[in-house]
């Protein structure tokens, strides 16, 4: 679906972004991936992809909440694999608390690394995808964006902005044949639902029709989708991919 394209994921060492950047490569695109500190799980993971699927894959340490590095990035991997087809906006953390014992790092930390790092790498591939007269940039939010959570003020604040900014990017750039969607995951089974303890766990699926939590299979199908030409008239949207949870 995606041969002789480049795909630049934020945070693929691990969960959901690892399973795009599979996916992904499974489907001939070559990959360019970030992480923060991940640097073992980043260097196996790229010669696993690259030895696994024969395409271009490289690692980069870059935090995406730093607007100069977002740019340095994109102008590497541009240099790296000559352009930029699709960018996924995945990297992303949690620093749950009541809004009563939050602190202004917590909220600080969290709409840096979820919000402001769409608009450092939207930004800063802007001018490639312009250049291309193409462009398919998908953000991951949160069905915690349009239903708010109790101890997630700052999370769920994030999410919301990031459908905000999806939407306009989709307004601002549509004409020029760039195109720019959200996923709202659900229950996803990673390390970052894996810390929470098991009534909360059960207590989630139990409020799921599908009675499961979904992969990180189910996110990269749907991501898949959105980058690919079998939604070239798909943009500005937000698709909820959780089991039916939020309807
Ligand atoms: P995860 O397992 O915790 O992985 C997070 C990834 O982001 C890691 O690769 C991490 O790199 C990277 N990262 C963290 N901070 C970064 C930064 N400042 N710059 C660059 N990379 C950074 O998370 P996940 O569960 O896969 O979640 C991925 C995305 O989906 C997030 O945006 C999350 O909010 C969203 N989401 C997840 C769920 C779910 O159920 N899991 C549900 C809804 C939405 P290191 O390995 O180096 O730390």
């Amino acid at each position: 679906m995606l041969k002789g394209k480049t795909t630049l994921i934020t945070g693929a060492s691990r969960g959901i972004g690892k399973g795009i950047a599979e996916a992904f490569a499974k489907n001939g695109s070559n990959i360019a991936f970030t992480y923060a500190s991940s640097v073992e799980k980043a260097k196996a993971f790229e010669a696993e992809l690259t030895a696994k699927y024969g395409i271009k894959a490289i690692g980069y340490q870059s935090n995406a909440a730093d607007f100069n590095a977002a740019q340095a990035l994109a102008d590497q991997v541009t240099a790296d694999f000559g352009t930029i087809d699709v960018l996924i906006n995945n990297a992303g953390i949690t620093r749950d608390t009541l809004l009563m014992r939050m602190s202004e790092d917590q909220w600080d930390e969290v709409m840096d690394t979820n919000l402001k790092s769409a608009f450092n790498l939207t930004k800063a591939c802007l001018k490639v995808f312009l250049k291309n007269k193409a462009g398919s940039i998908i953000n991951m939010t949160s069905i915690v964006g349009i239903t708010g959570n109790a101890g997630q003020a700052n999370y769920a604040a994030s999410k919301a902005g990031l459908i905000g900014f999806t939407k306009s990017v989709a307004k601002e750039l549509g004409s020029r044949n760039v195109r720019c969607n959200a996923i709202a995951p659900g229950f996803i089974e990673t390390e970052m639902t894996a810390e929470l303890k098991e009534e909360v766990r059960t207590a989630w699926i139990d409020t799921i029709p599908l009675k499961r939590g979904g992969t990180t299979e189910d996110v990269a199908n749907l991501c898949l989708f959105l980058a690919s030409d079998m939604s070239t008239y798909i943009t500005g949207q937000t698709i909820n991919i959780c089991g039916g949870m939020v309807m």
